[in-house]
């Protein structure tokens, strides 16, 4: 279980990384800059959905992610949310913001609702830029009640999150002993988990060949793992290679490995918040 302060200071550390790569010219500054503004929120409403916890002690841990979601704590923020997206992202995503702000409540829970239900398992159906909404929104509270929720025993190497059944976002590379040990983090809460090195997430595959690495010069921590097989690519962010980088916002920094893989006709299983 992952305490309210680690989710916090993990927030911290993402603002501080995108301010970090926007300084240093990032090709994806000006996501980036939006980005940091969604984090602050994050951070925010994190603070927010904490305090209001604590007013509730001794609730049990739960047992399972997706039974959890609180629409009377969280809607009145939704507004907040959207006023943001308005002022700070880019035009297209501002115009659905101040569409979606004028829509009646209804149609807000149900969109909640239904990315709840849906996110990360069958996104494609939502689409990158519908899910943008509902997934920066509820993000702080998907990672504040995966950090309440009971880890259940895990025996092989699950293709999907243990917690909530959400397909991984990226992986992401620690150093252990003489190598790296791998882990996938879920595209829904934000959980994390031991990833064998060489398996496609996606479909299974096991056999080397078919699981090739590419790094480019431009990103030497930014791993580009692809399967031949199924033809999806996740990527994994190498912190052996820079321990300085913050996996989630290093993933939204890479977009231009998103087009290089989609030019070679791979397809990414989840996108990221920004939908590259
Ligand atoms: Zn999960
Ligand atoms: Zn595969």
């Amino acid at each position: 279980m992952t305490s309210p302060q680690a989710v916090s200071n993990e927030y911290d550390a993402r603002i501080r990384r995108a301010e970090k790569l926007v300084a240093e010219k990032s090709s994806a500054s000006e996501l980036l800059s939006f980005y940091k503004r969604i984090a602050s929120f994050q951070k925010s409403f994190l603070a927010h959905i904490s305090e209001a916890a604590l007013q509730q002690p001794d609730t049990p841990p739960l047992a399972s992610v997706r039974e959890a979601l609180d629409l009377t704590l969280l809607l009145p923020q939704f507004r907040t949310f959207l006023s943001l997206v308005e002022q700070n992202a880019p035009n297209a995503l501002a115009k659905a913001a101040r569409e979606i702000a004028a829509l009646p409540s209804d149609s807000w829970i149900a969109l909640l609702r239904s990315y709840w239900e849906l996110g990360g398992l069958f996104d494609q159906q939502i689409g990158a830029f519908g899910q943008f909404f509902p997934r920066a929104f509820l993000q702080p509270y998907t990672a504040y009640v995966a950090g309440r929720t009971a880890v259940p025993p895990v025996l092989a190497t699950p293709r999907v999150c243990p917690l909530c059944g959400g397909r991984p976002l990226f992986g992401v590379l620690r150093l252990e002993g003489d190598g790296g040990k791998r882990c996938m983090v879920c595209s829904f809460c934000g959980y994390e988990w031991e990833f064998r090195r060489i398996l496609c997430p996606t479909c299974g595959e096991e056999e080397e060949k078919k699981l090739p690495v590419y790094v480019a010069e431009q990103f030497p921590h930014v791993r580009m793992e692809p399967c031949d097989t199924c033809r999806f690519f996740v990527r994994t962010i190498d912190l052996t290679k820079d321990g300085h980088a913050v996996p989630v916002v290093d993933d939204l920094a890479a977009i231009p490995l998103t087009l290089w893989a989609h030019e070679l006709g791979y397809s990414r299983l989840q996108p990221n918040l920004l939908g590259t």
